[in-house]
């Protein structure tokens, strides 16, 4: 072999090595990419997969959120069943409720051994009080017939009537707050309904030593925020007696006598007299058909286990 042939060999077998140098490191570039791709494409499914989980994550922390709602319900309506047992209220006369695992509902209610829950009930609640004669005379006809109302007084009549509300409630009676100066709630910012609401509650506890206070909005203007930030029972009405408008004794005791039912909660205001008159005789003929003439605290325990903070009450028959 010549020095020529030598050359040629060489430079071939150089050419060639190259040649195949640069292919493996093709291959190996391609095989490199690929895994790239694939391991990109892996990534974006640990990401799918990653959402997923996390959506899947949320949707049962939905459900867990369901259950605990259902728990809740559960736990209530154990309450409410618990509620129902008769022993709680044969201790003594009256019942102040403390019961912590009912606390939440019944807080502060005064309950009496002498209501039958299997017999029809209803309240009477008076608004717009106190007033030291109307409110007296209505409690005479109650204490006549073992009868207890409950009244929903304005702040601002508490200090010349205060007489009424203590009567009232060492009668059993409950006292009820209807802001202080009667004013739409919903017209007013939550801080000024705060203090509407606070400063009736404090001369209610401060008079009576009465541990919850329920609420009933003047006009029952109420909304979902003042639900939300008022701490107390929302009390409405079942039966209108609409008897501030018509002043008419007769026609109002005609129409709680003709309509009322089981569980009913009637609209009156002892801030008129012809309205204490009408409930006096409307003390008298309810009891003698047989209702039991209860306060409200007193119908939300037997007809629901107790009244929750923030729920809106109107008749209460318990379905
Ligand atoms: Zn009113």
């Amino acid at each position: 072999m010549n020095k020529k042939m030598l050359l040629k060999w060489l430079s071939i077998f150089v050419v060639v090595t190259i040649s195949l140098m640069s292919f493996v490191t093709y291959v190996d570039n391609a095989d490199n990419s690929r895994q790239r791709a694939q391991a990109s494409a892996e990534v974006s499914d640990v990401d799918e997969q990653l959402k997923n989980a996390l959506m899947n994550n949320d949707s049962s922390l939905r459900e867990n959120e369901q259950e605990t709602t259902q728990q809740e319900t559960t736990v209530m309506q154990h309450v409410s069943e618990e509620g129902k047992e008769p022993e709680t209220l044969d201790v003594e006369k009256e019942t102040v409720i403390t019961s912590t695992n009912s606390i939440r509902k019944n807080e502060g209610a005064r309950v009496y051994a002498d209501i039958d829950p299997e017999k029809p009930m209803i309240a009477l609640t008076f608004d717009d009080g106190p007033n030291n004669k109307n409110t007296k005379l209505i409690l005479d006809a109650l204490n006549k017939y073992n009868g207890r109302a409950t009244f929903f007084v304005v702040g601002y009549e508490i200090e010349d009537n205060e007489e009424a509300v203590k009567l009232a409630y060492e009668q059993g009676c409950e006292i009820g707050s209807h802001t202080y100066g009667h004013k739409n709630l919903t017209k007013l910012t939550i801080a000024q309904v705060k203090s509407e609401v606070s400063r009736t509650e404090k001369a209610i506890k401060k008079i009576t030593g009465q541990k919850r206070v329920l609420l009933r909005p003047p006009y029952g203007a109420v909304t979902d925020e003042i639900l939300k930030e008022i701490k107390t029972p929302i009390i409405f009405w079942s039966i209108d007696t609409e008897d501030w408008l018509t002043k008419d004794i007769n026609k109002t005791v005609d129409y709680v006598v003709d309509n009322v039912k089981d569980g009913d909660v009637v609209l009156m205001h002892d801030s008129y007299n012809e309205s204490a008159r009408a409930a006096v005789k409307i003390i008298e003929k309810l009891t003698k058909k047989g209702y039991q003439l209860v306060t409200v605290s007193e119908l939300g325990y037997h007809k629901f286990g107790g009244l929750a903070n923030g729920i809106k009450y109107g008749a209460m028959n318990g379905d």
